[in-house]
């Protein structure tokens, strides 16, 4: 899985398996639902910690089915698998507006969705008109704004069983260049505060009314490696993986940086990225 993720760490998927049509999808669900099999999703893994023992079970991929977009008036209607960077290019392009907030934010449609991704102030979740989803009988449905919720790096698809096929997003006619101005700026801040190095952006949920890279700031963390990865000298709420880190370093980190932000301030910080798989039994 290291080769299907930002960070660059992370064991073997046992299968990874990527659905042609909405019937090999339904077929593979079957399949895992009759021989007991887990099964994961993946996006862009953008926002991923797998363990060094890997995924068992099928890892599914959408991106030989989910792949394709289309504008709809001043609507975008794009499949789970779709990036968002390009989503992002492509309404700009077209003078269309809303997702400006997102220039820079990597990663998938479904992952956005799933992780209501958002930044500025602004997240994916204000946009979205409608969503289909797959359920893990092979259901399709689709849902309007109103039957779902969004709120920070939350959304109902985490509560579900279910998997993100395509999402409608209503955008706003706007003038071109001062869209892509917005963008370059927003992609320019990017540039300035965070690593250059692998990651999976924020490790941490910021706590109600507090920045957790502020109090990771305050407690020092700042610079810790373990094995190959490090607590960000750029921005405390950024692992990087400097060199041939693995999982159980990211972890090592992850802990030590929670430890010493109880200690000092009684919080537990909560982790945004998702972490998955297995240990290394070595
Ligand atoms: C440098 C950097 C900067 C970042 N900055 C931001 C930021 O500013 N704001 C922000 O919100 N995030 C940020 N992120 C985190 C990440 O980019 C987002 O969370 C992104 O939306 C994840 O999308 P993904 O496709 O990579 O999802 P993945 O990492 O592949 O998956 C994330 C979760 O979504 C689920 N999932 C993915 N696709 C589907 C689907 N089709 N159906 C059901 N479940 C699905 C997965 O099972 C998993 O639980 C950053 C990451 C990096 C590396």
């Amino acid at each position: 899985m290291c080769r299907h993720t930002s960070l660059g760490v992370g064991g073997p998927a046992e299968c990874l398996v990527y659905p042609e049509t909405l019937g090999e999808l339904a077929e593979v669900l079957l399949l895992a639902k009759q021989y007991q099999l887990p099964f994961f999703v993946l996006g862009s893994g953008t926002n991923l910690l797998v363990r060094d023992g890997g995924i068992k079970g099928i890892v599914l991929s959408l991106s030989s089915l989910c792949s394709s977009y289309q504008f709809e008036g001043y609507s975008i209607l794009a499949g789970a698998a779709v990036s968002l960077p390009f989503l992002v290019k492509r309404s700009t392009e077209q003078g269309l507006g809303g997702l400006e907030f997102a220039a820079g934010i990597p990663g998938s449609m479904g992952g956005a969705l799933y992780m209501n991704a958002g930044a500025h102030g602004f997240s994916i979740g204000e946009l979205v008109l409608e969503v289909e989803t797959m359920d893990y009988d092979g259901n399709l449905k689709r849902r309007s704004r109103r039957e779902l919720e969004f709120s920070y790096r939350s959304s109902t698809f985490q509560q579900e069983k279910a998997i993100i096929l395509s999402g409608l997003f209503q955008l706003a006619p706007g003038d071109r260049l001062a869209l892509k101005d917005q963008v370059q700026k927003n992609l320019r801040k990017r540039r300035s505060r965070q690593p250059h190095y692998p990651s999976a952006g924020s490790v941490f949920r910021n706590p109600p009314g507090l920045a957790a890279g502020k109090l990771l700031d305050e407690v020092g963390v700042k610079g810790l490696t373990a094995g190959g990865a490090m607590i960000s000298q750029e921005h405390a709420n950024f692992i990087v993986n400097m060199q041939d880190a693995r999982a159980s370093d990211i972890l090592f980190l992850i802990e030590s940086a929670q430890e010493k932000v109880r200690t000092v301030f009684n919080i537990d910080l909560e982790l945004e990225i998702r972490v998955v798989g297995e240990n290394s039994r070595e």
